[in-house]
């Protein structure tokens, strides 16, 4: 990628002019003051567009206690900012405040002004489009989504594990496996795992496809879908060659509510998009796909057996904290009735 013919930009997340750097690629290109890289600015920017119908700098957005905002494990760059601006909840899959996305009964749902999910939905479980579901639900009506994945524009997303069910970690002298049991009760062991932040952080699950975006979006019920492909040099956001992973953003049609299919679709986990992956095993060239590979053999037996160990020894743990809970129990009881 070529750096871009201009010598300073403005950063839209601090306002501050900053040198341009040689890598634009969408985690790059940092802000010499802020570090914000190009994903930032460029959902920064779609959020002013939202808010204000043009580009503005986020520190020339209004303050407005009114605006019901969340985010999923969103940057401090940005997060910190939209805090002091907006009702604003920073939510994580980890840590306080928690949420999964995949299990909203504990939310507010249709509360939220603004849903800002970037580079999570690649790594929630599958059938992927519950994630998107519950983004509509939380939302109000006219609620924006801020979404970003990495996606290519290939015809179908590479769903990495399709029957991913009951699931760990064996690490032998090779690396990290991952060993899977389906719902027909196989067991599948995979290498060459993806992991997004480094081994041991967020494992890639799958790559979208734009296609499968906008057609999971659609029918979760979300109207003005929009693409910001666009560069926009005087804020630093050079992306039109990066061949997709842009900025969508998209907002909740208060009158349509998902389609059928996907409202059920929580209960019985069927996809209703396994048409829009590619097959298991399929072969697919891309610079941003990288399939891990299921093994057979010998050391795919030894991680099943470990696996197996690990899971009664944990199970081991969970019946002797049961029972210490018990026992503690029944001394309160008996203490109880001595008094
Ligand atoms: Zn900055």
């Amino acid at each position: 990628m070529s750096a871009p013919d201009y010598e300073q930009y403005t950063c839209n997340l601090c306002g501050k002019d900053s040198a341009v750097v040689p890598d634009f690629h969408r985690e790059g290109g940092a802000c010499q003051h802020c570090g914000a890289n190009v994903r930032f600015r460029a959902l920064m920017l779609a959020l002013s567009h939202h808010l204000y119908g043009k580009s503005i700098p986020l520190s020339d957005f209004s303050p407005d206690q009114n605006i019901k905002a969340m985010g999923l494990s969103d940057a401090p760059h940005y997060a910190s900012k939209l805090a002091a601006l907006f009702d604003y909840t920073n939510f994580f899959y980890h840590t306080k405040p928690f949420l999964d996305i995949c299990n909203i009964e504990t939310m507010d749902v249709g509360s939220y002004d603004l849903l800002i999910t970037s580079d999570v939905y690649e790594h929630v479980p599958p059938p992927r489009h519950i994630a998107f579901v519950n983004s509509y639900h939380l939302l109000k009506p006219g609620g924006l989504l801020l979404l970003t994945v990495p996606y290519t524009l290939l015809a179908k997303t590479a769903e990495h594990f399709p029957h991913l069910y009951q699931f760990g970690f064996v690490r032998d002298e090779q690396g990290m496996l991952l060993v899977n049991r389906r719902r027909d009760q196989t067991i599948e062991v995979y290498d060459e795992l993806t992991w997004h932040g480094g081994e041991g952080s967020t494992l890639e699950l799958r790559v979208f496809a734009e296609a499968d975006l906008l057609q999971i979006l659609a029918d979760a019920g979300f109207k003005d879908i929009t693409i910001w492909r666009e560069d926009v040099p005087e804020y630093g956001i050079l992306q039109s060659q990066q061949g997709g992973s842009f900025v969508i953003s998209a907002v909740k049609d208060g009158a349509l509510e998902p389609a059928p299919a996907l409202a059920l679709a929580p209960i019985t986990q069927h996809d209703p998009y396994c048409e829009n992956i590619y097959p298991e095993n399929a072969k697919v060239d891309h610079f941003l796909i990288h399939s891990p590979v299921r093994i057979s053999g010998e050391r795919s037996e030894r991680a099943i057996a470990r696996w197996h160990k690990q899971q009664s020894s944990g199970e081991a743990r969970v019946v002797s904290k049961l029972w210490h809970y018990i026992k503690q129990k029944l001394r309160v009881i008996k203490m109880k009735l001595k008094s």
